[in-house]
């Protein structure tokens, strides 16, 4: 098998399964580093189109998961995001989100730019967006969708890259849909996220490597994978999760059973005791400081790349 990256056929499998124990070789380009998982014959387009793909990969790992359990999951957590985009996003913005789930970021720019529009592959989530939201989903591919409403001043994909056959294409396909000057922001899997690098949890690394991710990006590799594609731009890092679920793999060598619990800012229901509100500022406090010190050090679970065409 040859790098899609850097096309060397000098690979070698660093380890031969998935989550769920599932038999699958990982294997990295001995020349540019790249991770990736060894292509099945059937290819991937029929994996995500199959309805079982959510319920098996949702935002709870203990229950199958609606469209709308997976939107009501999402959307409150959008307001950091939108918040890390800074300056990107005004009045007049014209903003495609490509891989767009239950619309949740798209729902979120409400009110905050122009025009909306999503791409999703997964036909109910599409029939979702169609039923609830105000701004258009298209349920095709980005190598044939055509967007009466583009060009876009911003592209985005959140975690997507990763689930796609050939990134380099993909990325590719997405500055079709930009304006000359318009910027492309993704976020995705951090393969020097501190739980797998750091830490070096054994039972992390059983759960990090699955069958929907395709790829494995460093901030090394991403940088190559957006220069081969087209694009000049910044590589950064972002940690979301909190304190409390790295300590929950630490000391357990397990999730927290959905992610929810893992991203939230206020650690101890509200109550009528007055020391409630005091421990819940200490741990605030402690969980920014941990999350600051691990971007820091590029260690956050998610790359982000923001940037234009070359
Ligand atoms: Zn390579």
């Amino acid at each position: 098998m040859s790098c899609l990256i850097c096309q060397s056929i000098n690979c070698s499998v660093i380890r031969g399964t998935l989550r769920n124990d599932i038999k699958r070789d990982v294997l990295q380009c001995n020349d540019c580093s790249f991770v990736f998982l060894r292509v099945l014959p059937e290819g991937t387009k029929a994996y995500y189109e199959q309805e079982t793909y959510r319920k098996k990969h949702g935002p709870d790992l203990t229950k199958e998961s609606t469209c709308q359990d997976v939107f009501d999951t999402y959307f409150p957590f959008q307001g950091t995001i939108i918040k890390s985009m800074g300056d990107l996003l005004k009045p007049e913005t014209k903003v495609l989100d490509v891989g767009c789930s239950t619309g949740h970021f798209l729902a979120a720019l409400e009110g905050k730019v122009g025009t909306r529009v999503g791409v999703e592959l997964s036909q109910d989530e599409v029939q979702y967006c169609q039923k609830t939201h105000n701004f258009p989903v298209y349920g095709e591919s980005i190598e044939t969708v055509n967007i009466p409403e583009g060009p876009f001043d911003i592209v985005t994909s959140f975690q997507v890259v990763e689930h796609v056959d050939n990134p380099v294409e993909f990325l590719m396909n997405l500055g079709k849909h930009m304006k000359d000057d318009g910027t492309l922001y993704i976020e995705l899997p951090n393969l020097d996220d501190v739980l797998l690098s750091l830490y070096d949890i054994p039972e992390y690394a059983d759960f990090y490597y699955r069958e929907p991710h395709l790829s494995y990006f460093s901030k090394k590799t991403l940088e190559d994978l957006v220069d081969k594609a087209g694009f000049e731009g910044v590589v950064g890092n972002v940690q979301r999760y909190n304190i409390f679920n790295h300590l929950q793999w630490q000391m357990n060598g397990s999730p927290q059973n959905n992610f929810t619990i893992g991203n939230r800012e206020t650690f101890l229901e509200e109550n009528n005791n007055p020391a409630t509100a005091k421990f819940n500022q200490f741990f605030k406090r402690m969980d920014e400081e941990y999350k600051a010190l691990v971007e820091k050090n590029f260690l956050g679970e998610s790359l982000t790349f923001t940037g234009k065409k070359k």
